[in-house]
């Protein structure tokens, strides 16, 4: 499955953040297939469809899509030099398909800052940097094999060796290679090198509880913002600490809580789902008696492949999917309304799977 990274300098609130990610999903519920490993993190992805479909359909159970984060800690100033074991945590970064960088957008006297003083632009490059300096030993290395072999007139390096040219221009400029235009040819190619500054990456700028009802007016958040909207990137706001205290309340506490504070959405919630769409993911449910359920697969998968998420004999055995889009359900008022109306479509193997799509697959055994 698809999983974020969390990284950031030391101090920022990246332990604070994960563990509220912990405790939120292990409250929330078990996940049998769920990695054991502790620097992954497993929560619920927030959707109020999901409780609208529960309502109309009244199952015996509800069960919410999963997601997962990856804790990386570790990046200090260096590391792709090999400082602080930073070769390893980078490793690390090749294994997540995007990025949630924390930002410290808080004061506290208490609480060093490892560069003496709380400057989010400062860290976001010290970062940022690192990742291109690693990114740039890779192209480096592997653009001196494959330029020998295009000498040699080989038919591949010779398709390669332009696009790793392309790369290293925009990290010597200290550019992401996510910022490099590339056809998905070429994402093809230069897949193989895993690249970390080609997965996409948003920013969470972690503030103070005092700050985070009115964080628009924080002037270390309005850094990170006109900083990441040059980039084309999304900003999170959230207090880490705050998001730690609430993973341990109900969905009731929590809604309170927040309403005290002035916070319309928690800001884990809100990142669950930037995340969630960071990484191209939608979510289709299910919607039996039996069991209410979504379900996440990647946008551009078609209804076949969907049924494998499922089960991979819904998937082999595949015939149609009866399938309406939520909206029209929830107008219709119930399955069987929404059939008599003409909304529920029965679609074939070549039909492309839309986010709020209810599905029922009908396959061979
Ligand atoms: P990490 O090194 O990035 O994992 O940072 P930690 O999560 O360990 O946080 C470093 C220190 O900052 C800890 O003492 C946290 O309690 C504190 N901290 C984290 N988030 C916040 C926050 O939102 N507000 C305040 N005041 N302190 C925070």
């Amino acid at each position: 499955s698809l999983t974020a990274g969390i990284v950031g300098l030391p101090n920022v609130g990246k332990s604070t953040l994960f563990n509220a990610i912990t405790k939120a999903g292990a409250l929330a519920a078990n996940y049998p297939f769920a990695t054991i490993d502790p620097n992954v993190g497993v929560v619920e992805v927030p959707d109020a469809r999901l409780d609208k479909l529960t309502e109309l359909v009244e199952p015996k159970k509800t069960v919410p899509t999963a997601f997962e984060f990856t804790d990386i800690a570790g990046i200090v100033k260096g590391a792709s030099k090999g400082e602080g074991l930073g070769n390893k945590f980078l490793s690390h970064i090749r294994e997540v398909d995007a990025i949630c960088q924390v930002v410290r957008c808080f004061e506290d006297e208490n609480i060093t800052h490892v560069s003496g003083s709380v400057n989010p632009i400062d860290d976001i490059e010290v970062i940022n940097l690192e990742l291109i300096l690693a990114d740039m030993e890779s192209v480096e290395k592997r653009l001196q094999r494959v330029s020998k072999m295009a000498k040699q007139k080989d038919k591949e390096a010779l398709i390669e060796e332009p696009v790793l040219t392309k790369i290293k221009e925009a990290l010597e400029k200290e550019k992401p290679a996510r910022s490099v235009d590339l056809t998905d040819d070429e994402l093809k190619i230069i897949k193989g090198l895993h690249l970390l500054t080609i997965k996409p990456m948003l920013y969470v700028a972690n503030v103070s509880e005092d700050e985070v009802a009115d964080a628009a007016n924080n002037q270390y958040v309005q850094q990170v913002r006109e900083f990441a909207n040059a980039e084309g990137a999304q900003v999170i706001t959230i207090c880490a600490k705050i998001e730690e205290e609430i993973s341990e309340l109900d969905d009731e506490e929590k809604a309170m809580f927040l309403e005290e504070l002035g916070i319309e959405e928690s800001g884990l919630d809100q990142l669950i789902r930037a995340s969630y769409d960071l990484l191209g993911l939608a979510t289709y449910f299910t919607a039996g008696v039996q069991e209410v359920r979504a379900w996440t697969f990647r946008k551009g998968m078609k209804a076949p492949q969907c049924a494998g998420i499922i089960h991979s004999d819904f998937e082999r055995g595949f015939i149609r999917a009866e399938t309406v889009a939520y909206e029209d359900l929830v107008a219709a008022g119930s399955m069987a309304a929404a059939k008599e109306a003409g909304k529920v479509r029965l679609e074939g193997k070549d039909y492309v799977v839309q986010d709020g799509d209810v599905m029922l697959f009908r396959f061979n055994v």
